[in-house]
């Protein structure tokens, strides 16, 4: 891109920084600026705004690049704003996890946006439908579903990584498997107590591998079921999962697909998107390929549980 061509819209979370993501975020429009870029910042004030915000940058023909910086959901909005517009994204990580910044390659360093930035290498990125809503990295139904439930019940503004240990930790200690009836592609493949994750991205929370076949442009949804009824079985499932060696054992199905279906069979409805509270079950999940192009750094592995746990503590 140059700068002939048009404005970069540039669309930050005020509420997803912490001091790297600020560095990232100044220390990337700095260096635009000084290579003659227009740069036109906007601030969200909610999800719906940021929503917003990216409709009017796609609308704008003017616009040649939109640049976001936040968690996953502001990500997410802003690209479902944009899908099918050909018009790219390029991610500035902030938030607790960002998944899928990670997945993508990025890590907290200033050099590694600009040179994706200079490359102009974009993925032809897949979203996810949830019934009405859209997502871009994971839905979860059972054990988290009930975290990030307990967390948006006592949230209040940003959160880090502490603020989801209690909720895990009672979580883990109180949780009754619930049972659930999981379809691909109209099969029936697992009816009974369970942990449910469907996705797009090989790397969930901590870098763990859960949907460790994962592509997100290959037009597929990946489904992981961890048949589980007691912690003895969920802790093995957690320490085999660390091992990257979950889909090897019995009580995990892993299958790909492009309709799934899941539904709660005795009342735990709840689900979560993106790490954020989802609609209540039952609903299918469907996938719009290559909905949106998103810059990348080229040649980059998604960042592994080591790397996620040193950034913890940054
Ligand atoms: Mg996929």
């Amino acid at each position: 891109m140059n700068p002939d061509d048009g404005y970069i819209c540039y669309i930050v979370n005020p509420s997803s920084g912490k001091g790297s993501t600020n560095r990232l975020v100044w220390g990337l429009r700095e260096y635009l600026q000084l290579r003659k870029f227009d740069v036109r910042v906007s601030f969200t004030k909610s999800l719906e705004h940021a929503q917003q915000l990216g409709r009017d940058a796609v609308a704008d023909d003017k616009c040649k690049l939109i640049v976001v910086a936040g968690g996953d959901g502001t990500i997410r909005d802003v690209a479902t704003m944009m899908i099918n517009s050909g018009k790219p994204l390029l991610p500035i990580p902030g938030g607790t996890e960002n998944l899928l910044a990670s997945e993508l390659g990025y890590d907290e360093k200033l050099a590694t946006l600009q040179e994706a930035f200079e490359e102009g290498y974009a993925v032809d990125y897949d979203l996810c439908t949830a019934g009405s809503k859209v997502f871009a990295s994971i839905a979860g139904f059972g054990f988290d579903a009930e975290i990030v439930k307990r967390l948006a019940m006592s949230r209040s503004g940003n959160i880090d990584h502490m603020d989801y240990f209690w909720p895990l930790w009672r979580t883990f200690w109180t949780y009754k498997f619930y049972p659930f009836k999981v379809e691909v592609d109209g099969e029936l493949i697992y009816d009974g107590p369970c942990l449910v994750f469907v996705g797009n991205l090989s790397r969930y929370a901590m870098g763990l591998h859960v949907l460790k076949n994962a592509d997100y442009s290959d037009g597929l949804l990946d489904v992981c079921v961890y048949k589980c009824k007691n912690h003895f079985v969920f802790a093995s499932q957690i320490l085999m999962t660390i091992l990257k060696m979950h889909t090897g054992i019995s009580s995990v199905i892993y299958r790909q697909g492009k309709k799934i279906k899941v539904s709660a069979i005795d009342g735990n409805s709840a689900s979560e998107l993106d790490g954020d509270p989802g609609p209540d079950l039952p609903f299918e999940i469907g996938i719009i390929p290559g909905a949106v192009k998103i810059i990348a750094p080229k040649g980059k592995k998604p960042s592994g549980i080591r790397t996620r746990f040193i950034r913890m503590f940054q």
